[in-house]
Protein backbone atom coordinates (compact mmCIF):
# COMPACT_ATOMS: atom_id res chain seq x y z
CA UNK A 1 0.00 0.00 0.00
CA UNK A 2 1.48 3.86 -0.98
CA UNK A 3 2.39 5.34 1.98
CA UNK A 4 0.94 8.60 0.52
CA UNK A 5 -1.63 8.69 -2.80
CA UNK A 6 -3.11 11.49 -4.63
CA UNK A 7 -6.48 10.66 -6.55
CA UNK A 8 -7.26 12.30 -9.40
CA UNK A 9 -7.20 15.85 -7.58
CA UNK A 10 -8.02 18.92 -8.91
CA UNK A 11 -7.45 22.17 -7.95
CA UNK A 12 -8.93 25.47 -9.51
CA UNK A 13 -7.90 28.84 -7.95
CA UNK A 14 -10.80 30.69 -9.80
CA UNK A 15 -13.84 29.26 -10.17
CA UNK A 16 -14.21 28.47 -14.08
CA UNK A 17 -10.24 29.35 -14.02
CA UNK A 18 -8.05 26.67 -15.48
CA UNK A 19 -6.88 23.81 -13.07
CA UNK A 20 -3.70 24.69 -11.18
CA UNK A 21 -4.01 20.57 -10.54
CA UNK A 22 -6.11 18.97 -13.09
CA UNK A 23 -7.07 14.88 -12.14
CA UNK A 24 -3.49 14.34 -10.81
CA UNK A 25 -2.66 11.04 -9.39
CA UNK A 26 0.46 10.59 -7.83
CA UNK A 27 1.81 7.29 -5.20
CA UNK A 28 4.72 7.66 -3.18
CA UNK A 29 5.90 4.94 -1.29
CA UNK A 30 7.33 4.43 2.24
CA UNK A 31 10.67 5.66 2.51
CA UNK A 32 10.51 6.77 -1.35
CA UNK A 33 11.98 9.82 -2.85
CA UNK A 34 9.40 11.64 -5.51
CA UNK A 35 10.69 14.64 -7.16
CA UNK A 36 8.17 16.27 -9.21
CA UNK A 37 9.56 18.15 -12.22
CA UNK A 38 8.04 20.49 -14.78
CA UNK A 39 8.61 23.84 -16.39
CA UNK A 40 7.21 26.92 -14.13
CA UNK A 41 3.77 27.11 -13.60
CA UNK A 42 2.97 23.39 -14.40
CA UNK A 43 1.22 22.53 -10.69
CA UNK A 44 4.35 21.21 -8.56
CA UNK A 45 3.92 24.04 -5.98
CA UNK A 46 0.08 23.46 -5.52
CA UNK A 47 0.95 19.84 -5.40
CA UNK A 48 2.59 20.46 -2.84
CA UNK A 49 0.12 22.36 -0.84
CA UNK A 50 -2.56 20.40 -1.17
CA UNK A 51 -0.65 17.48 0.73
CA UNK A 52 0.36 19.72 3.34
CA UNK A 53 -3.35 20.76 4.01
CA UNK A 54 -2.72 24.85 2.68
CA UNK A 55 -5.71 24.18 -0.17
CA UNK A 56 -8.92 22.08 -0.36
CA UNK A 57 -9.23 19.84 -4.00
CA UNK A 58 -12.09 21.05 -5.90
CA UNK A 59 -12.18 16.89 -6.59
CA UNK A 60 -10.45 13.94 -6.20
CA UNK A 61 -8.70 12.40 -2.35
CA UNK A 62 -5.66 12.88 -0.70
CA UNK A 63 -4.40 9.94 1.62
CA UNK A 64 -1.56 9.19 3.80
CA UNK A 65 -1.25 5.88 5.69
CA UNK A 66 -4.59 4.71 4.84
CA UNK A 67 -6.18 8.15 6.22
CA UNK A 68 -8.23 10.10 3.96
CA UNK A 69 -6.60 13.92 4.45
CA UNK A 70 -8.79 15.43 1.87
CA UNK A 71 -11.82 14.68 0.53
CA UNK A 72 -15.62 15.46 -0.37
CA UNK A 73 -16.40 15.11 2.97
CA UNK A 74 -13.28 15.07 4.66
CA UNK A 75 -10.46 17.72 5.37
CA UNK A 76 -8.17 17.87 8.20
CA UNK A 77 -5.78 20.88 9.07
CA UNK A 78 -2.48 21.16 8.25
CA UNK A 79 -1.40 21.32 11.54
CA UNK A 80 -2.89 17.37 12.43
CA UNK A 81 -1.71 15.72 8.72
CA UNK A 82 2.03 15.51 10.39
CA UNK A 83 3.25 16.68 7.18
CA UNK A 84 6.40 18.72 7.19
CA UNK A 85 7.41 21.35 4.37
CA UNK A 86 10.73 23.16 3.46
CA UNK A 87 10.21 26.07 1.15
CA UNK A 88 12.54 27.77 -0.93
CA UNK A 89 13.54 30.29 0.67
CA UNK A 90 13.38 28.08 4.19
CA UNK A 91 12.83 31.09 6.85
CA UNK A 92 14.10 30.54 10.08
CA UNK A 93 13.04 32.78 12.58
CA UNK A 94 15.46 35.44 12.94
CA UNK A 95 15.12 36.64 16.65
CA UNK A 96 15.07 32.57 17.74
CA UNK A 97 18.40 30.34 18.13
CA UNK A 98 19.14 27.06 16.39
CA UNK A 99 17.84 25.26 19.50
CA UNK A 100 14.54 27.45 19.26
CA UNK A 101 13.89 27.77 15.77
CA UNK A 102 13.80 23.35 15.98
CA UNK A 103 12.00 23.12 18.91
CA UNK A 104 9.35 25.34 17.71
CA UNK A 105 6.65 22.86 16.55
CA UNK A 106 7.48 20.54 19.28
CA UNK A 107 5.30 22.31 22.09
CA UNK A 108 3.41 19.56 22.57
CA UNK A 109 6.46 17.89 24.46
CA UNK A 110 8.18 18.83 27.90
CA UNK A 111 11.34 20.96 27.42
CA UNK A 112 13.60 18.09 28.33
CA UNK A 113 12.30 15.83 25.00
CA UNK A 114 11.98 18.87 23.08
CA UNK A 115 15.97 19.68 23.32
CA UNK A 116 17.04 16.04 23.28
CA UNK A 117 14.82 15.83 19.98
CA UNK A 118 15.60 18.95 18.25
CA UNK A 119 19.98 18.23 19.47
CA UNK A 120 19.82 14.61 17.90
CA UNK A 121 18.11 15.91 14.74
CA UNK A 122 20.79 19.21 14.92
CA UNK A 123 23.45 16.35 15.31
CA UNK A 124 22.38 14.01 12.13
CA UNK A 125 22.52 17.26 10.23
CA UNK A 126 25.90 17.94 11.05
CA UNK A 127 25.47 21.07 13.39
CA UNK A 128 25.93 19.59 16.91
CA UNK A 129 27.68 22.42 18.33
CA UNK A 130 25.36 25.20 16.76
CA UNK A 131 22.54 25.26 19.13
CA UNK A 132 22.67 28.34 20.62
CA UNK A 133 23.87 30.31 17.05
CA UNK A 134 21.57 32.59 15.62
CA UNK A 135 20.17 32.09 12.14
CA UNK A 136 22.32 35.53 10.97
CA UNK A 137 25.47 33.88 12.29
CA UNK A 138 24.89 30.69 10.39
CA UNK A 139 26.10 30.10 6.34
CA UNK A 140 23.02 29.45 3.75
CA UNK A 141 23.90 25.92 4.03
CA UNK A 142 23.89 25.70 7.37
CA UNK A 143 20.57 27.69 7.98
CA UNK A 144 19.38 25.44 4.76
CA UNK A 145 20.25 22.49 7.56
CA UNK A 146 18.61 24.06 10.22
CA UNK A 147 15.19 24.74 8.29
CA UNK A 148 15.15 20.90 7.64
CA UNK A 149 16.38 19.69 10.96
CA UNK A 150 13.13 22.33 12.19
CA UNK A 151 10.57 20.31 9.93
CA UNK A 152 11.58 16.80 10.53
CA UNK A 153 11.51 17.11 14.03
CA UNK A 154 8.27 16.41 15.22
CA UNK A 155 8.21 13.23 12.92
CA UNK A 156 6.30 13.80 10.19
CA UNK A 157 5.38 11.16 7.72
CA UNK A 158 6.34 12.70 4.70
CA UNK A 159 8.74 15.79 4.04
CA UNK A 160 7.61 18.19 1.46
CA UNK A 161 10.44 20.26 -0.26
CA UNK A 162 9.87 22.84 -2.73
CA UNK A 163 13.19 23.64 -4.04
CA UNK A 164 15.24 23.59 -1.32
CA UNK A 165 18.53 24.10 -2.49
CA UNK A 166 17.93 27.04 -5.03
CA UNK A 167 18.83 29.49 -3.17
CA UNK A 168 22.39 28.22 -2.92
CA UNK A 169 25.40 28.72 -5.02
CA UNK A 170 26.18 25.82 -7.36
CA UNK A 171 29.18 24.06 -5.29
CA UNK A 172 26.93 24.43 -1.90
CA UNK A 173 23.72 22.97 -3.54
CA UNK A 174 25.47 20.04 -4.83
CA UNK A 175 26.97 19.17 -0.88
CA UNK A 176 23.90 20.19 0.88
CA UNK A 177 22.18 18.03 -1.64
CA UNK A 178 24.01 14.96 -1.06
CA UNK A 179 24.49 15.56 2.69
CA UNK A 180 20.58 16.16 3.01
CA UNK A 181 20.06 12.68 0.75
CA UNK A 182 22.08 10.94 3.14
CA UNK A 183 20.47 11.87 6.17
CA UNK A 184 17.00 11.36 4.70
CA UNK A 185 17.43 8.09 4.00
CA UNK A 186 19.28 7.20 7.15
CA UNK A 187 15.69 8.20 8.97
CA UNK A 188 13.62 6.49 6.38
CA UNK A 189 11.89 9.45 5.56
CA UNK A 190 9.22 9.72 2.64
CA UNK A 191 10.12 13.02 0.43
CA UNK A 192 8.62 14.35 -2.07
CA UNK A 193 10.84 16.97 -3.73
CA UNK A 194 9.91 19.81 -5.93
CA UNK A 195 12.24 20.84 -8.37
CA UNK A 196 12.83 22.84 -11.83
CA UNK A 197 16.55 21.44 -12.37
CA UNK A 198 16.22 18.69 -14.14
CA UNK A 199 19.82 17.13 -12.89
CA UNK A 200 18.81 17.73 -8.86
CA UNK A 201 16.05 15.45 -9.34
CA UNK A 202 17.60 13.18 -11.19
CA UNK A 203 20.80 12.51 -8.52
CA UNK A 204 18.31 13.24 -5.76
CA UNK A 205 15.09 11.01 -6.42
CA UNK A 206 14.42 6.98 -6.48
CA UNK A 207 11.34 7.72 -8.67
CA UNK A 208 10.35 11.02 -10.80
CA UNK A 209 7.25 12.44 -11.47
CA UNK A 210 7.22 15.10 -14.92
CA UNK A 211 4.50 17.18 -15.04
CA UNK A 212 2.79 19.46 -17.52
CA UNK A 213 -0.09 21.60 -17.35
CA UNK A 214 -1.25 20.08 -14.07
CA UNK A 215 -0.66 16.49 -14.98
CA UNK A 216 1.80 13.63 -14.49
CA UNK A 217 2.84 13.35 -18.21
CA UNK A 218 5.30 10.04 -16.80
CA UNK A 219 6.69 8.92 -13.76
CA UNK A 220 9.18 6.39 -12.76
CA UNK A 221 12.74 5.57 -11.92
CA UNK A 222 15.26 8.34 -12.99
CA UNK A 223 17.00 5.94 -15.29
CA UNK A 224 13.51 4.46 -16.96
CA UNK A 225 12.20 8.00 -17.64
CA UNK A 226 15.04 9.34 -18.86
CA UNK A 227 15.94 6.25 -21.59
CA UNK A 228 12.48 5.88 -22.43
CA UNK A 229 10.69 8.91 -22.52
CA UNK A 230 6.98 8.69 -23.82
CA UNK A 231 6.54 11.86 -25.38
CA UNK A 232 8.78 14.46 -26.84
CA UNK A 233 7.72 16.80 -23.69
CA UNK A 234 9.17 13.95 -21.12
CA UNK A 235 12.27 14.31 -23.54
CA UNK A 236 12.92 17.69 -23.90
CA UNK A 237 12.24 18.37 -20.61
CA UNK A 238 14.84 15.86 -18.95
CA UNK A 239 17.65 16.23 -21.33
CA UNK A 240 17.04 17.82 -24.23
CA UNK A 241 17.02 15.46 -27.24
CA UNK A 242 16.30 15.00 -30.97
CA UNK A 243 12.90 14.33 -32.74
CA UNK A 244 13.63 12.40 -35.88
CA UNK A 245 10.72 11.34 -38.01
CA UNK A 246 10.87 7.79 -39.51
CA UNK A 247 9.52 5.02 -40.71
CA UNK A 248 9.67 1.92 -38.63
CA UNK A 249 9.76 -2.08 -39.00
CA UNK A 250 10.19 -3.93 -36.03
CA UNK A 251 14.02 -2.75 -34.17
CA UNK A 252 15.14 -0.37 -36.79
CA UNK A 253 13.76 2.33 -38.63
CA UNK A 254 14.31 4.71 -42.10
CA UNK A 255 15.00 8.02 -41.59
CA UNK A 256 16.86 10.95 -43.07
CA UNK A 257 19.74 9.77 -41.03
CA UNK A 258 19.46 6.08 -42.54
CA UNK A 259 18.27 3.59 -40.71
CA UNK A 260 18.17 4.06 -36.37
CA UNK A 261 18.35 1.11 -34.24
CA UNK A 262 15.14 1.48 -32.01
CA UNK A 263 14.78 0.83 -28.59
CA UNK A 264 11.79 -1.31 -28.29
CA UNK A 265 9.56 -2.27 -31.78
CA UNK A 266 7.59 -0.47 -33.71
CA UNK A 267 5.80 -0.62 -37.45
CA UNK A 268 4.51 2.54 -39.75
CA UNK A 269 5.07 5.90 -39.51
CA UNK A 270 7.04 7.21 -35.77
CA UNK A 271 8.35 10.04 -34.11
CA UNK A 272 11.42 9.25 -32.55
CA UNK A 273 13.86 10.37 -29.85
CA UNK A 274 17.64 10.56 -30.82
CA UNK A 275 19.74 12.03 -27.70
CA UNK A 276 22.56 14.54 -28.07
CA UNK A 277 24.52 11.92 -26.50
CA UNK A 278 23.70 9.26 -29.25
CA UNK A 279 25.73 11.12 -31.58
CA UNK A 280 29.28 12.03 -32.35
CA UNK A 281 30.80 14.69 -34.95
CA UNK A 282 33.69 13.57 -36.40
CA UNK A 283 36.21 16.04 -38.00
CA UNK A 284 35.69 15.45 -41.72
CA UNK A 285 39.69 14.96 -42.47
CA UNK A 286 39.43 11.69 -40.95
CA UNK A 287 37.22 10.46 -43.01
CA UNK A 288 39.09 8.18 -45.88
CA UNK A 289 36.09 9.31 -48.27
CA UNK A 290 33.45 6.47 -46.85
CA UNK A 291 30.44 5.93 -49.03
CA UNK A 292 26.79 6.97 -47.22
CA UNK A 293 28.57 8.75 -44.44
CA UNK A 294 26.27 11.64 -43.23
CA UNK A 295 27.89 14.91 -44.24
CA UNK A 296 27.25 17.69 -41.58
CA UNK A 297 28.29 21.05 -41.00
CA UNK A 298 29.01 22.71 -37.29
CA UNK A 299 26.47 25.24 -36.58
CA UNK A 300 27.26 26.40 -33.21
CA UNK A 301 29.56 25.02 -30.03
CA UNK A 302 28.73 25.78 -26.96
CA UNK A 303 31.60 24.63 -24.37
CA UNK A 304 30.17 22.99 -21.00
CA UNK A 305 33.04 22.07 -19.16
CA UNK A 306 33.02 18.54 -19.20
CA UNK A 307 31.46 18.89 -22.25
CA UNK A 308 30.85 20.40 -25.55
CA UNK A 309 27.23 21.13 -27.38
CA UNK A 310 26.92 21.47 -30.87
CA UNK A 311 24.32 22.34 -32.93
CA UNK A 312 25.08 20.45 -36.55
CA UNK A 313 23.27 20.88 -39.88
CA UNK A 314 22.64 17.35 -41.21
CA UNK A 315 20.16 15.75 -44.10
CA UNK A 316 18.23 18.99 -43.78
CA UNK A 317 17.89 18.78 -40.31
CA UNK A 318 19.26 20.39 -37.26
CA UNK A 319 20.71 18.54 -34.99
CA UNK A 320 22.19 18.55 -31.07
CA UNK A 321 25.49 16.61 -30.57
CA UNK A 322 27.37 15.90 -27.28
CA UNK A 323 30.93 16.13 -27.42
CA UNK A 324 34.18 15.61 -25.41
CA UNK A 325 35.47 18.97 -24.29
CA UNK A 326 38.72 18.12 -26.63
CA UNK A 327 37.01 18.11 -29.74
CA UNK A 328 38.38 20.39 -32.13
CA UNK A 329 35.41 20.95 -34.15
CA UNK A 330 34.29 24.64 -34.99
CA UNK A 331 31.24 26.39 -36.44
CA UNK A 332 31.73 26.39 -39.87
CA UNK A 333 33.57 23.13 -39.82
CA UNK A 334 32.44 20.23 -42.15
CA UNK A 335 31.92 16.81 -40.04
CA UNK A 336 31.06 13.25 -40.22
CA UNK A 337 27.80 12.23 -37.77
CA UNK A 338 27.53 9.10 -36.26
CA UNK A 339 24.82 7.69 -34.51
CA UNK A 340 26.21 5.67 -31.42
CA UNK A 341 23.02 4.77 -29.55
CA UNK A 342 19.17 3.90 -30.20
CA UNK A 343 16.31 5.95 -30.87
CA UNK A 344 13.04 5.73 -28.92
CA UNK A 345 9.80 5.79 -30.12
CA UNK A 346 7.32 8.22 -28.52
CA UNK A 347 3.62 8.55 -28.76
CA UNK A 348 3.59 11.89 -30.34
CA UNK A 349 2.03 11.83 -34.09
CA UNK A 350 5.04 11.75 -36.50
CA UNK A 351 4.95 15.20 -38.11
CA UNK A 352 2.73 14.00 -41.41
CA UNK A 353 0.37 12.62 -39.34
CA UNK A 354 -1.84 15.42 -38.01
CA UNK A 355 -1.86 17.32 -35.62
CA UNK A 356 1.95 17.91 -35.10
CA UNK A 357 3.28 17.35 -31.51
CA UNK A 358 3.03 20.44 -29.43
CA UNK A 359 6.47 20.80 -28.03
CA UNK A 360 8.24 24.02 -26.29
CA UNK A 361 11.54 25.12 -28.02
CA UNK A 362 12.86 21.59 -28.51
CA UNK A 363 16.53 22.11 -28.71
P1 LIG B 1 4.87 25.57 -10.19
O1 LIG B 1 5.18 25.43 -8.74
O2 LIG B 1 4.97 24.31 -10.98
O3 LIG B 1 5.66 26.67 -10.84
P2 LIG B 1 2.28 26.48 -9.25
O4 LIG B 1 1.69 25.31 -8.56
O5 LIG B 1 2.86 27.54 -8.39
O6 LIG B 1 3.33 26.00 -10.34
O7 LIG B 1 1.17 27.15 -10.16
C1 LIG B 1 0.30 26.43 -11.00
C2 LIG B 1 -0.64 27.40 -11.68
O8 LIG B 1 -1.51 28.01 -10.73
C3 LIG B 1 0.05 28.55 -12.40
O9 LIG B 1 -0.68 28.84 -13.55
C4 LIG B 1 -0.04 29.67 -11.40
O10 LIG B 1 -0.04 30.92 -12.05
C5 LIG B 1 -1.36 29.41 -10.72
N1 LIG B 1 -1.36 29.84 -9.30
C6 LIG B 1 -0.50 29.45 -8.35
N2 LIG B 1 -0.79 30.01 -7.15
C7 LIG B 1 -1.89 30.78 -7.36
C8 LIG B 1 -2.70 31.62 -6.52
N3 LIG B 1 -2.45 31.74 -5.21
N4 LIG B 1 -3.76 32.26 -7.10
C9 LIG B 1 -4.03 32.10 -8.40
N5 LIG B 1 -3.31 31.33 -9.24
C10 LIG B 1 -2.25 30.67 -8.75
MG1 LIG C 1 6.62 26.41 -7.53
Amino acid sequence: MPLLSLDHVTLRYTAGGTAAVDGLCLELAPGETLALVGPSGCGKTTTLRLVAGFERPETGTVTLEGRLLSGPDAFLPPDQRRVGMVFQDFALFPHLSVLDNVTFGLDALPRREQVARARAMLELFGLGGFEARMPHALSGGQQQRVALARALAPGPRVLLLDEPFSSLDAALRATTRSEVRRVLKSLETAVVLVTHDQQEAMAFADRLAVMRAGKVEQAGTPEAVYTTPRNAFVAWFLGGTNLVPGSAFGNGARTALGILPLQGEAKGPVLLSLRPESLRLVPDRDVVAVGGALRAEVLSREFQGPGVEFTAGCAGMELTVRGGPESPLRPGDRARLEVTGKAVVLEDPPPDARPPPEVPGVR
